[in-house]
């Protein structure tokens, strides 16, 4: 790759290159040697994430008005090649790579300006909410009900093998709102405060002993109506967006 860099390219990667040897205590590089998944462990995770963002460095593809790096494909490239040869934990994908680009492509003003600072700094930790016992490859089966209440939506159901739910704060939802001959529409993009009264979080524990997954129950929990990203009854058009950053894309905006 390195014949291909551009002089500011190769620029950018010493300069990759001695953040992290300065940034990198042991115990980091000790935590990413032992990923067993996608994961380091959580107070890995967000130790890093800290000194990533105290660099304005914790959100790579999100545009600098966000808060982001604003880097460019080629600059993402080369930090995550050279944080992966140093040896550095990732930063957990569900917040920054995957709520976050949503919240910036379809949220409204009140909440990028509440959410995004709070994603960066890590006061916010997201899961996410799809996964249902009865809807898992065939997601818009997902039957999860919310029934509109004033100005909240009351959600009644539950979330399964949502990783990291047993410490995040902040879920991603989709939810059923109604019933139509086309599954797909009908489902609500709902951000959801985990600290709302009816929510449950059980453990799943896998055959390692590691406690990563769960299932989460929701017994009649109110969502305020202003959680919902997108519009209501069109989260499925917000899933399919998000899904570009979750699988790897690249765009930083709605296009
Ligand atoms: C480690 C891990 C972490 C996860 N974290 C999360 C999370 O944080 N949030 C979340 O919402 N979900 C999460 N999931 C769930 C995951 O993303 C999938 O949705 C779920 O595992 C698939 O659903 P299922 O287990 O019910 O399998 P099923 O959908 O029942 O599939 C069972 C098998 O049938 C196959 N199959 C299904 N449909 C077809 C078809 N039409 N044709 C041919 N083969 C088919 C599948 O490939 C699979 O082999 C996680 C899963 C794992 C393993």
């Amino acid at each position: 790759m390195s014949s291909t860099l551009s002089a500011s390219e190769k620029a950018f990667r010493a300069e990759v290159r001695a953040f992290l040897a300065d940034a990198l205590t042991p115990e980091l590089r000790l935590a990413g040697s032992r990923m067993t998944s996608v994961y380091a462990d959580h107070a890995s995770q967000m130790a890093w994430q800290a000194i990533l963002h105290k660099r304005g460095w914790a959100a790579p593809a999100w545009p600098v008005e966000y808060g982001g790096a604003g880097w460019s494909a080629m600059q993402r490239h080369i930090f995550t090649s050279e944080r992966v040869a140093a040896g550095a934990p990732p930063t957990s994908p569900m917040g920054i790579n995957m709520a976050g680009p949503a919240i910036i492509g379809y949220g409204t003003e009140a909440q990028k300006a509440y959410f995004l600072p709070r994603m960066l700094s890590g006061e916010h930790f997201w899961c996410q909410g799809y996964s249902e016992p009865q809807a898992g490859s065939d997601l818009a089966a997902l039957d999860m009900k919310a029934v509109r209440d004033g100005d909240a939506l009351v959600c009644t159901g539950s979330k399964i093998w949502t990783t990291h739910a047993n410490v995040a704060n902040w879920m991603f939802c989709l939810v059923r709102t109604a019933r139509t001959e086309r599954r797909q529409q009908g489902i609500t993009f709902l951000l959801i405060d985990m600290a709302t009264p009816g929510i449950e979080v059980q453990p799943i524990i896998m055959h390692s002993g590691e406690w990563i997954q769960n299932q989460v129950f929701f017994d009649a929990v109110r969502v305020p109506v202003a959680n919902v990203l997108g519009e209501i009854d069109g989260g499925w058009t917000v899933a399919k967006y998000l899904l570009d950053f979750e699988r790897g894309g690249a765009l930083t905006r709605r296009n």
